[in-house]
């Protein structure tokens, strides 16, 4: 038994830069409302997969299929759209702007048009209706990250931890199935790490799927009931967190060089 939905599968993967192989050949899957984390020393190709994944780079080789559609290549806001999110660090110029300005223009600026927008008849008329819309889903969004008395709040002048969080507050307004996350707890201080992960768990619960990418192993470890092991461009060990534990590769991997 075990095997669930996978929403993501990545085959073959690979990516060259000049002489440099930062992926190598990656094959995973990702199951239905699971936190799966990627983890690795550094350079062992995670944000690379991670880019690959999300189709801001090309990969050399390989596949990467979506609710069983093959979307290699196509463009970032194309898989956006079709429900695979990912999290943007905020531009210095949204930092001149509030967080509402900033939910306001996740869904057009950053991953195209969102969905709940995309099945609504783009009529004249209707454009006033739309932006109501838009700015309930906003609300909601900033209501579930507990940010909402943020709104008029410059997003230049937020903490790491509150920042992170309305990052995540833009990936959802499309109300993707999956997120992914390259090192959403970096610079993070552990009170806020705490509710990011509370809120990550919650979401979990309601049936969204999130590949977390990490170099903290513990963290990863204590929140993902999957984890996968990357080195040198090459997936090390995939497995449960007491499987990847007991793993003397992984130990040497981290502590060898
Ligand atoms: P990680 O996120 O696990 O730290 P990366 O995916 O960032 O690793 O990098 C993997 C390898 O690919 C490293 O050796 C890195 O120097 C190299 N690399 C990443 N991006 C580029 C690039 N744009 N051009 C050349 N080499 C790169
Ligand atoms: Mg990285």
């Amino acid at each position: 038994d075990g095997a669930r939905y996978a929403p993501l599968e990545v085959e073959g993967l690979r990516k060259e830069f000049g002489g440099i192989t930062a992926v190598d050949g990656v094959s995973f899957d990702v199951e239905e409302g699971t936190l799966t984390g990627l983890i690795g020393p550094n350079g062992a190709g995670k944000s690379t997969t991670f880019n690959l994944i999300t189709g801001m780079l090309d990969p050399t080789a390989g596949t990467v299929r979506f609710n069983g559609e093959d979307i290699t290549g196509l463009q970032p806001h194309e898989i956006a759209n079709r429900g695979l999110a990912r999290t943007f660090q905020i531009a210095r110029e949204l930092e001149e702007m509030t967080v509402l300005e900033n939910m306001m223009l996740a869904p057009k600026g950053q991953v195209g048009e969102s969905l709940w927008r995309s099945i609504m008849p783009m009529t004249r008329g209707s454009v006033r209706e739309q932006e109501t819309e838009q700015l309930e889903r906003v609300w909601e969004v900033l209501d579930f990250f507990e940010i909402d008395h943020l709104a008029q709040e410059y997003a230049g002048n937020l903490s790491g931890g509150q920042r992170k969080l309305l990052e995540m507050a833009r990936a959802l307004l499309t109300d993707p199935d999956v997120l992914l996350l390259d090192e959403p707890f970096a610079g993070v201080n552990p009170t806020l790490e705490k509710r990011l992960l509370e809120h990550i768990h919650e979401l979990r619960e309601r049936g969204y799927t999130f590949l977390i990418v990490e170099h903290d192993m513990d963290l990863i470890m204590n929140n993902c009931e999957r984890v996968i092991v990357m080195h040198q461009g090459r997936i090390l060990k995939d497995g449960t967190p007491t499987e990847i534990k007991e793993s003397e590769e992984v130990i040497e991997a981290y502590l060898g060089g």
